[in-house]
């Protein structure tokens, strides 16, 4: 009653609603394995702490400018200098309240009713319905079956005069593939040309894995800055693992940050002054800790690689990057488990106890998004529940929590 149909029509974000659903589970002592939540189970660094104290016991948490504080937006321009080898000025950048309200405020600045986005499957959850919330389209390019990245021919063929924004998120959610250089060049290339904004989501940029990096997409922006249409996400959840403290930004033009600045002076006004300073003192401080967040990611990612192996039916690309894996679970699905990976992350849930995100909200059926973000011991618990839910092959009972438990079905 009361909502409007605007509303009624934006679903909510599944992996928050999954959250909630195992937090309740967990709380009526349910022995859940979360493979859905998509954050780095570590302690802020001590750098974020130290700064974030101070300023507490100083007491004087005020509004900030709309678009950040001038000491951080500093702070900034150096990891965008260091890590894209681009000096920006402080008009080009804007901090919100995470990389999800910086890819918002940028689309909500960018695009009028009825403009498209071009949204490459799998794609993260929120990307979808963000777009419909500005009253804009999302096409949506899916990759040939099987593969988990598209050509660039599949992205330029979506482009149509109304195509105002290209989402680019590599390393990706929800596959953790790395978009090769040719491919990121090309469709930056393609961007700048054509006027359409290229939207980097980068928030995985430092968690690649086996010596790679992540190509930075100012190497193929030709324009100036304040020229280009290219625009660049990014934010401290995943690369410090502090995902409730709500800070990330955008690097963009003058113009594209004015607007941005706007919209969010009449929403929000500004980012927690408190956070940004613990986002500053986690940039200023020693790095140690994320090349230890990486290599505890790269370290469950050859636990997750090797334990799906174990499961016939299942298929899996390694990821390069980030903490996702994506496996085909095609091969799994039939009748009295599943038809759909909806159905089939039900039953996981229900008859295993274990968190996973469908693939369908990702934009691809017939697969399951695993989170390894947490340890490896989860990672273990969780895939070997699954190999038993799974596999005839596997031994009938398993122990879940305290109880012993029999498969049924297989
Ligand atoms: N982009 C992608 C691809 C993500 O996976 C996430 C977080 N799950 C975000 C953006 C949002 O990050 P933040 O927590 O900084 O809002």
């Amino acid at each position: 009653m009361g909502v409007s149909q605007f509303a009624r029509n934006i679903a909510e974000s599944p992996t928050m609603a999954l959250n909630e659903q195992a937090r309740l589970l967990r709380e009526q002592g349910e022995s859940i394995v979360h493979l859905g939540i998509g954050e780095p189970q570590n302690k802020a660094p001590q750098g974020a702490i130290d700064t974030a104290a101070t300023a507490l016991s100083a007491g004087k948490i005020k509004y900030t400018p709309a678009t950040g504080i001038p000491s951080f937006k500093k702070a900034i321009i150096r990891y965008t200098e260091q890590n894209y080898g681009r000096t920006v000025s402080p008009r080009n950048v804007i901090v919100c309240a995470g990389a999800k309200q910086a890819i918002f405020n940028a689309l909500w600045a960018i695009l009028d009713p009825g403009d498209e986005v071009v949204l490459i499957a799998p794609y993260w959850v929120s990307y979808p319905e963000m777009v419909k919330m500005c009253h804009a389209v999302p096409v949506v390019v899916r990759p040939a079956d099987g593969a988990l990245t598209p050509s660039f021919e599949q992205v330029q063929r979506a482009v149509t005069p109304r195509t105002r924004a290209i989402i680019v998120n590599s390393p990706n959610n929800p596959s953790g593939m790395v978009y090769s250089r040719e491919l990121v060049g090309a469709l930056v290339g393609l961007c700048e040309e054509r006027g359409i904004h290229a939207i980097m989501d980068d928030i995985y940029h430092k968690l690649v894995f086996d010596g790679a990096t992540t190509p930075s997409c100012y190497d193929f922006a030709v324009k100036d800055t304040d020229a280009s249409s290219v625009v660049v996400i990014n934010g401290i959840a995943k690369t410090y693992g502090m995902t409730g403290f709500r800070v990330g930004w955008a690097v963009a033009s003058a113009d594209i940050v004015a607007a941005m600045g706007r919209l969010q002076s009449q929403t929000t006004s500004c980012t927690s002054g408190l956070c940004q300073l613990a986002a500053e003192g986690a940039m200023l401080g020693p790095q140690d800790e994320v090349e230890t967040l990486r290599q505890c990611m790269e370290h469950n990612r050859n636990v997750i690689v090797s334990e799906l192996a174990k499961i016939p039916g299942v298929t899996l690309q390694k990821p390069a990057g980030t903490f996702y894996a994506l496996p085909d679970f095609r091969g799994c699905l039939r009748e009295g488990i599943a038809t759909d990976s909806f159905e089939l992350s039900m039953f996981l849930l229900s008859k295993a106890r274990v968190v996973t995100v469908p693939g369908k909200d990702f934009g691809l059926e017939g697969y399951l998004r695993l989170s390894y973000a947490g340890s490896a011991a989860e990672v273990l618990e969780g895939t070997a529940r699954i190999r038993w839910a799974l596999d005839p092959s596997a031994p009938k009972e398993i122990t879940i929590g305290k109880k012993v438990v029999v498969r049924d079905w297989l």
